[in-house]
């Protein structure tokens, strides 16, 4: 999209003049937390179609698809009880470090779930049902069978900041890391050899 001739008032201004790039990563920030962190009920999200699953088919059970639920059944649950606290933070006005982590679990989560999901169907697991590739009305990550609910959980890790640059960013602000060598700091970015 290119807008040009645009003026703003200044009283629409965010933050500071130049302070630009600190509203631009709230923004981000925003929007991971709202990938992230939705307001889920108990077994709402990936977790919830695995395990109807797993109670509507139990011809399809072994111990080792037993064990590997549960335990991630319970990963689940703390994510969704992590999201609760974070929003009661953001409510009180004490933002916390849950806010990266929150995607990081999530996409982490969706495609270990939707993973072991296919595995509990076998080959039913694979099939899709429309192969159109029309545009969805809204996003949908758990909507549609469960081949659906594998492949789509793959953008998860890339969409709203991919996992490795949320690493970074744990590992930087949150941890307070030594940050990665970079040649490009400091330098405006007209002056960068492209
Ligand atoms: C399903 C889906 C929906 C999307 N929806 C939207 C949308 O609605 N709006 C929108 O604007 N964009 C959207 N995107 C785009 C998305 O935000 C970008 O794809 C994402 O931020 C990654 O940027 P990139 O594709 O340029 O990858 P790059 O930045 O080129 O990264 C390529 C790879 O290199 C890795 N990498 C890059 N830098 C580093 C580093 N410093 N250290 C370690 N690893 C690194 C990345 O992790 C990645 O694996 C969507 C993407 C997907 C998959």
């Amino acid at each position: 999209m290119f807008l040009t001739d645009v003026r703003i008032p200044d009283s629409r201004r965010l933050g500071e003049v130049g302070d630009g790039w600190r509203v631009a990563q709230t923004t981000l920030n925003n929007e991971r937390v709202a990938i992230g962190g939705m307001r889920l009920p108990r077994e709402g999200g990936m977790i919830g179609p695995a395990a109807a699953t797993w109670r509507e088919r139990p011809e399809l059970r072994t111990h080792d698809l037993h064990q590997r639920l549960l335990k991630l059944w319970v990963e689940a649950e703390v994510a969704r009880l992590t999201g609760e606290r974070l929003r009661q933070q953001l409510v009180a006005g004490q933002p916390g470090p849950e806010g990266a982590g929150m995607k990081l679990a999530f996409a982490r989560l969706n495609q270990e779930i939707s993973g072991l999901e296919v595995e509990l169907l076998g080959e039913e697991g694979l099939s899709y049902d429309d192969w159109t590739m029309r545009r969805p009305e809204l996003v949908d990550f758990t909507g549609r069978e469960a081949g659906y609910r594998y492949l789509r959980s793959k953008g998860n890790s890339i969409e709203g900041g991919t996992t490795e640059i949320l690493l970074n960013i744990v590992a930087e602000r949150v941890l307070g890391l030594p940050a990665e060598p970079r040649t490009d700091k400091d330098v405006a970015w007209k002056d960068l050899a492209r």
